[in-house]
């Protein structure tokens, strides 16, 4: 059986227990299921099969879902499309994966009928499509399809802060993979409510939290987005037990004049970009609960984990996840650096996936096979490994900066630089210089009076010289995109020659 079958197989025989909360209403697990096979009836009757590949740009809600679930429960595989791209965005997307349909969000559809690039549907029309066509039998029906685990579930492109996107190819397994080992690590029960406003075209969103709630057969509270206040109105309204969040959610809850009292939270965790080690101190202080931060990428799948029951270290990303094997390496020769240096990430996980798609020298360059045909991941994350085997991330390969011949790793500096009273973000870069080959320059968000003067002086007290930043200025906001990673790129690019 594949993903959906498994799922389904773990719901037993209570098929009126709630499973999603959407407009002030409770979906039950056969309604998601039937909904499921009218999609499932739906793609079949645009003439998608196995192996056929359908765009999805819907709006948010359990139709999204059932999309998502009945594609998967017919051998369809889904591309996921940020509901932020735009027309050329998603015609390069949908030629790149050979879509044979992409359901896509109004503005977009528009724009991409004169190109044509496949048969197209507007987001607005699917409901009553959905309700209009005739069920299909999906994954674990009687008279359903036969799917394997080995079967693409979805292609999910890098998210591209720098570069062409790559297509990663994601394998019902992959996504079970991870699923399997987080309801372990995580603790998950039937007993869990989780409050849900992460997009939903992401593997954070959708595998990590989305599936990974029903998979543990327990409810999800959808969000039409996220706000501080739904989230925990939400919480309180319907006994929320599970949170996950990017650390701008944080940042943002943080940011609360009153903060609530949530007690019936269990989990709050965070992923997808570091979450400064000041925010899990405040969070920690104002709502009584530990943030659990952990590492992934869309081509392993979560696998680093702070633990559930022990520990959990502020700045770290914590342990490998049992199945996970995870080294920092030398990048030029590969070989394992001892604890404490600093290097990059290789991982081998039951998420990673085969391969980017129609991109061989890519996948050669990015995914190697050791001698014991154990295959790794080249992240392209510096990470270093502490004496207690937990894992820290200090930045992105490209985001490294090289001043006068020395390496410097901007996440340290953006540490110290946080302590400083009324800094709120900060991202550091390496900007060209003609004296020092790249120039250490700081981009300060202040939520208070700040003096560049006083912010360099602390860095000169808390680094070495060459750290230093030599240039500080302020903005409103850090460029990011919409899973919080900060742009550092666009930074690089606006910051005005000397
Ligand atoms: P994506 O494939 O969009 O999920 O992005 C994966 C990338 O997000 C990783 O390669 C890291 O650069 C970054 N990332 C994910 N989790 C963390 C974390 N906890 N701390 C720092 N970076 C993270």
């Amino acid at each position: 059986m594949g993903l959906v079958g498994n799922i389904r197989a773990r719901w037993n025989a209570s098929p009126d227990t709630p499973v999603l909360h959407w407009e002030q209403a409770w979906w039950s697990r056969a309604r998601l299921l039937e909904r499921s096979r009218q999609a499932a009836g739906f793609l079949q009757a645009q003439d998608l099969g196995p192996g056929d590949v359908v765009g999805l740009q819907a709006h948010r809600g359990p139709d999204f879902l059932a999309v998502f679930l009945g594609a998967l429960g017919s051998g369809v595989t889904v591309l996921l499309l940020n509901g932020a791209y735009t027309p050329r965005e998603v015609g390069f997307l949908a030629e790149d994966a050979d879509a044979r349909l992409v359901i896509a969000q109004p503005a977009v559809l528009d724009a991409l009928r004169a190109a044509e690039p496949c048969a197209l549907l507007s987001a607005d029309d699917l409901a009553q499509r959905l309700d209009a066509a005739r069920g299909a039998p999906i994954d674990g029906d009687p008279q359903g399809p036969t799917i394997s685990l080995e079967a693409v579930g979805a292609l999910g492109y890098t998210s591209g802060t720098t570069g062409r996107p790559k297509g990663a190819v994601i394998r019902h397994r992959n996504i079970q993979g991870t699923v399997e080992s987080l309801h372990t690590a995580w603790g998950w029960s039937t007993a869990d409510v989780l409050v849900h406003a992460l997009p939903l075209f992401h593997i954070h969103g959708l595998f990590v939290a989305m599936l990974g709630s029903l998979w543990a057969g327990a409810r999800t509270v959808l969000l039409p987005r996220f706000s501080a206040s739904a989230v925990s109105r939400s919480i309180q309204e319907h006994q929320g037990t599970v949170f996950m969040g990017v650390p701008t959610f944080y940042h943002r809850l943080l940011a609360q004049p009153e903060p609530p009292e949530l007690p019936s939270m269990r989990l709050w965790t965070s992923g997808s970009a570091p979450l400064p080690a000041p925010v899990w101190e405040s969070f920690r202080d104002r709502f009584g609960c530990e943030i659990l931060e952990r590492y992934g990428m869309t081509e392993v799948g979560i696998v680093l984990s702070n633990p559930l029951k022990a520990d959990r270290v502020p700045g770290t990303v914590g342990f490998a996840l049992p199945g996970v094997h995870a080294f920092v390496v030398d990048r030029d020769s590969g070989v394992p650096l001892p604890d404490g240096e600093v290097g990059e990430l290789r991982i081998s996980s039951p998420g990673l996936i085969t391969h980017y798609l129609g991109l061989p020298e890519k996948t050669a360059e990015s995914i190697s096979v050791d001698t014991t045909g154990r295959r790794w991941m080249r992240t392209g994350d510096l990470a270093c490994r502490r004496a207690d085997g937990r894992f820290s991330i200090v930045g992105r390969m490209g985001d490294m900066v090289i001043s006068g011949g020395l390496n410097v790793y901007p996440r340290e500096i953006e540490t110290v630089l946080l302590d400083v009273p009324g800094v709120d973000e900060v991202a550091v870069v390496g900007v060209p210089d003609p004296d020092w080959g790249e120039r250490v320059v700081a981009l300060v968000v202040a939520d208070g009076p700040v003096d560049a003067a006083e912010l360099l002086r602390h860095a000169r007290s808390h680094l070495a010289g060459f750290k230093v930043p030599k240039e500080v200025r302020f903005a409103d906001a850090l460029p990011r995109n919409s899973m919080g990673k900060v742009q550092k790129h666009r930074i690089r690019t606006a910051w005005p020659m000397p």
